[in-house]
């Protein structure tokens, strides 16, 4: 569908919280829209519930946006700043008869619950202060009542508009729990603190919203907010509603599911280029034969929400690692080296003076790495044993006790230290190989494997060669060999 006027998209996060994996899939499908349109991808901080929120939780969230590129337009607008025209709009409703004063108790309402509950109907307000006449109010009022401020939905009413995903979309206003509260308990003649459907409009319309993109899970609240929308008199904006993020089992993503937040993603290694491309991945097909890497300005090129799907989105976890791999393979040995960089440093290593602080050194070491990593994080565990020396496990163990290993690896230092100082290419490594193995009488190959038992304490790990030069021109691999004999 043509989109007419200028697109500004919004994401509303509450800093209740880090940056959920469901909340930054949001700010995707948003900013991708909006760089599709030309449009303006703004942020709003959600932080009216003032026990839950809290600053670090909002600067987790802005810092979780940026390092995933999700760049948005002006300053974030805050919430909490603007309650005098929350309360406003307010007024107006009580002005034009849309909402009223309820003097209900929490104990009547709990009872009339526990009535709804043992007649198996389902939990609604039923009304009862709607219509109640200045004398009753007054009575309330004298009898020591505060007031919660609600919104007059009729049962009646039919609520409809167009869904970018989900098409056509009806509610019934019977359905919507009877008259929604607006405004917290305050005493009477004063307004409450007003509360997320109503503060939600009214910033929406204020920050001139074209199109509201938010997770399915808010369907209910777009119906009641379309009836704010029209008794304010304010222009409505269209809406999409994305599908949710599912678990393994098919349920909703939750805290319960482990890793969530956008921060613990980073933190396990995985790279903000794969993060963002795997989320847009979650709730959209890319058109044909653009497969399924790419970069967000590749997708926002193309981004519409016909092909945003309406089934939940199960989380999958072997696709986000083949993703991850594929991105770390693709960045080349020097922006490798200067993200794994503030990693190796952070566990004391690539300290300057050693050999390790070296950027030539570096990027062999992570050219020699690169094609096996999954996660940046392998960048560490696999980086270690050429910063720090390496136990050497039972099968290395095994292997140098193996027949003809350790003369094998005494002629191959003898060699070593007759050539001190001069830099190792791998013709010559090799040749070294060859005549050593042949001074102790064993195959190439068992010299290779006990060499690698003998640097690396392990028969595992990246290539021989490229190996022993990274431990070379600081003599460790000297130091490695005679340990092991
Ligand atoms: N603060 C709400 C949330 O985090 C915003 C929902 C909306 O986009 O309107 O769920």
């Amino acid at each position: 569908m043509p989109v007419a006027g200028p697109v500004r998209v919004r994401l509303a996060p509450s800093p209740t919280g880090t940056l959920h994996i469901g909340t930054a899939r949001t700010a995707v499908f948003n900013w991708l829209f909006a760089r599709r349109h030309g449009g303006q991808f703004l942020l709003r901080i959600e932080d009216t519930d003032r026990e839950r929120s809290k600053p670090e939780f909002t600067t987790n969230i802005l810092g979780g946006l940026a390092w995933l590129g999700l760049s948005w337009d002006g300053e974030p607008v805050i919430q909490s700043e603007r309650i005098e025209a929350h309360r406003q709009a307010i007024a107006q409703l009580l002005e034009s008869g849309h909402a009223y004063r309820c003097y209900v108790r929490e104990e009547e309402l709990t009872a009339m619950r526990e009535a709804q509950a043992a007649a198996n109907k389902a939990p609604r307000y039923d009304n009862r202060h709607r219509d109640l006449s200045p004398e009753q109010e007054q009575a309330f009022i004298a009898a020591g009542r505060q007031s919660v401020i609600r919104f007059r939905i009729d049962d009646g009413a039919a609520i409809e508009w167009h869904d970018l995903v989900r098409g056509p979309m009806r509610w019934a206003g019977a359905d919507l729990g009877g008259d929604m509260v607006i405004a917290r308990r305050a005493p009477s003649g004063a307004i409450g603190d007003p509360l997320y459907n109503l503060v939600v409009v009214v910033d929406d319309a204020a920050m001139a919203i074209s199109h509201v993109i938010r997770g399915e899970d808010h369907i209910a609240n777009t119906a009641k907010q379309i009836l704010l929308y029209e008794a304010l008199g304010l222009p409505l904006p269209q809406f999409a509603h994305t599908p949710l993020i599912l678990n393994q089992e098919g349920r909703k993503l939750s805290k319960r599911d482990g890793v969530t937040s956008v921060s613990e993603f980073q933190a396990m290694g995985f790279t903000a280029g794969a993060l963002a491309n795997y989320m847009t991945l979650l709730g959209w097909s890319p058109p044909e034969g653009m497969g399924e890497r790419f970069t967000l300005e590749q997708a926002a090129a193309v981004f519409d929400f016909e092909r945003v799907n309406r089934a939940g989105a199960r989380f999958d976890w072997d696709k986000l690692n083949w993703i991850n791999g594929q991105v770390l393979h693709g960045l080349g040995a020097a922006e490798l080296r200067r993200q794994l960089l503030p990693l190796w440093e952070a566990q004391g290593w690539a300290a300057s003076g050693a050999i390790g602080s070296d950027p030539a050194w570096q990027e062999q070491l992570t050219e020699l790495l690169g094609p096996s990593l999954t996660l940046l994080a392998d960048g560490v565990e696999q980086a270690k044993p050429f910063f720090e020396r390496p136990e050497l496990n039972e099968a290395a163990c095994a292997q140098l006790e193996t027949e003809g290993a350790r003369p094998a690896l005494a002629a191959l230092l003898g060699a070593l230290k007759a050539r001190r100082g001069v830099p190792l290419v791998p013709d010559e490594a090799q040749e070294l190989l060859g005549a050593a193995a042949k001074a102790a009488g064993v195959k190439k190959g068992v010299l290779m494997k006990s060499l690698r038992a003998a640097l690396l304490g392990s028969l595992q790990g990246p290539d021989l060669v490229t190996t022993w030069q990274l431990l070379h021109p600081s003599g460790e691999d000297l130091a490695r060999l005679e340990r092991s004999l």
